[in-house]
């Protein structure tokens, strides 16, 4: 049994190397057998792919739901850019990915796994594929286990476009009012959790919720994984105890130690001052701050960057991703990206430009059929507070350095021509 203060939990045991399943039955030996419902709900698991809702009540749902070909879906397709957790997990353990969807299956009744990996990923699709296929030449009992392999964009991996995207071959996200909605593949209701979520009730049903709450705060139980990037040497995944002072997470890997801010939970997350390092890396800590850990990107913003224009990088890229199946995606993101241009560039009435920026914030929000836009309001606002002084200085026509994009600032992927991109 892995000690139940230590780390790592979930990346335990590999060595750069996915475990074979006879390695992982030998690193993660079995516990004393659950009531795994019992032990799912004191746990306080929450989901690790940015929503943060409690895995019990979603999985206390599906049991719920009538119907004889209920599914899990795994959802592995990591939609934000500056996350590579779940890669990093299936990298290392997928037998624990598997085996937590099993587990979610057995909970619901479900008949069949769906795993879901973009294909532009093929190592990690090949990763899942050799584990599944172990799996079977091991086994035919449990639920069925199938291979997914979508095609990645940022809008692909929320759930409700993933579904959707099993449905009809299309990654377009689906209305829905309420949180949490039951979400059905054909007509068969499917309970969607990400990799990491998985990987926990694999350790929850092994080990008990006692076990995983050594770690974490009483709130936040557990550990979570982290992707480092920015101003580090080297972006990297980190698994952490929730509630460890940000401090300590950036001087494990290696990151400039004084920075200018850091961008959490994703490009649809929020700036934090450099100065609040110090916070505990946990929802109800960061929320005083306005931030969260969302989907676990920790972004490194250095002193010497620009953070007004590292926003309008993010914004100008989320534009170009959304489905634009709505308006306050077709419209109303290329133009906070426009309005933003003007901050950054001094140009065309900068202070009229933020004025308008605002008002857009306002009239976008909670108008899309999904919340991508919300994302990138929630990014722009933290913006207009953390970056405030520069603000000013921009609207006053003052030179900026930063927008010559120095070393180490936000990598966004296939963007090397930014400034070439185009909407109507
Ligand atoms: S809000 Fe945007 S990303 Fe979401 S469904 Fe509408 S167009 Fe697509």
């Amino acid at each position: 049994m892995i000690s139940s203060g230590s780390l790592p939990r979930v990346l335990h045991g590999s060595e750069g190397r996915p475990l074979s399943l006879a390695q992982h039955e030998e690193v993660f030996i079995a516990g004393t057998p659950f009531n795994v419902m019992h032990e799912l709900e004191h746990s306080g698991l929450t989901g690790r792919g940015g929503a943060a809702f409690p895995t019990f009540r979603k999985v206390d749902l599906l049991r719920l739901q009538r119907g004889h070909n209920k599914s899990v879906v795994v959802n592995v397709m990591e939609g934000e850019p500056a996350a590579h957790k779940e890669f990093a997990l299936a990298g290392a353990n997928p037998h624990l990915i598997l085996e937590g969807a099993q587990v979610l299956a057995g909970l619901i009744g479900a008949k069949r796994i769906l795993v879901c990996v973009a294909r532009d990923n093929p190592t990690v699709v090949n990763h899942l594929s050799r584990a599944i296929h172990e799996l079977e030449r091991r086994s035919l009992r449990g639920a069925k286990i199938e291979l997914h392999t979508p095609p990645w964009r940022y809008v692909a991996g929320e759930e409700s476009a993933l579904v959707h995207w099993l449905n009809d071959n299309e990654s377009l996200p689906q209305y829905r009012p309420e949180r949490p909605s039951i979400l059905r593949v054909g007509h068969s209701p499917v309970l969607v959790d990400n990799a990491e979520t998985c990987a926990n009730v694999a350790l929850i049903a092994r080990f008990g919720a006692e076990w995983f709450r050594k770690l974490g705060t009483e709130k936040s139980p557990g550990s979570t994984l982290v992707s480092l990037t920015g101003a580090v040497e080297r972006s990297t995944v980190l698994e952490v105890s929730l509630g460890t002072p940000i401090r300590d997470i950036l001087a494990a890997g290696h990151a400039d130690m004084a920075p200018q801010a850091l961008l959490l939970g994703g490009f649809g997350g929020t700036w934090l001052h450099g100065q609040h390092i110090d916070t505990p890396y946990a929802n109800e800590h960061l929320g005083a701050h306005g931030a969260n850990v969302g989907a676990g990107v920790m972004a490194v913003l250095p002193r010497e960057a620009c953070g007004v224009y590292e926003t309008l990088r993010i914004v100008r890229w989320m534009a170009n991703e959304s489905a634009r199946q709505c308006g306050p995606c077709a419209f109303g993101l290329p133009a906070l990206a426009e309005d933003l241009t003007s901050i950054t560039h001094s140009s065309k009435d900068p202070k009229a430009a933020y004025e308008r920026l605002q008002s857009r914030c306002d009239s976008i929000e909670g108008r899309g059929a999904c919340r991508h836009p919300d994302g990138v309001i929630q990014l722009v606002r933290s913006a207009l507070i953390v970056f405030a002084d520069d603000i000013a200085q921009h609207i006053v026509g003052r030179p900026c350095t930063g927008t010559q994009r120095p070393k180490h600032t936000i990598t966004i992927p296939s963007l090397e021509h930014e400034d070439e991109l185009i909407w109507e």
